[in-house]
């Protein structure tokens, strides 16, 4: 099982669609499957998704951390050229 680190959401990266996971215990994770990775809020490393699988995590899947409150998105490979 790998552990994955979150990202945090960008300013003005406004949510097109889906909506925003608020943990409500920092000792639950939100999501729980039964895929091979773990994801961590990208601030304190708390644990926001167990189990889950990659294609799961998609930028759709945005997940607010209960200890910090920071709002994290597991998708990582942005596209660069999207940023000017
Ligand atoms: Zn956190």
């Amino acid at each position: 099982m790998a552990t994955i680190t979150m990202r945090q959401i960008r300013d003005g990266e406004v949510p097109f669609d889906g909506g925003t996971a608020i943990q409500e215990a920092a000792d639950r994770p939100v999501f729980r499957g039964n895929g091979p990775d773990d994801y961590l809020c990208v601030e304190c490393g708390n644990v926001l998704a167990t189990a889950m699988h990659r294609v799961q995590m998609t930028k759709k899947v945005r997940v607010r951390c209960a200890r910090c409150a920071t709002v994290n998105v597991a998708v990582t490979e942005e596209p660069e050229a999207m940023a000017r």
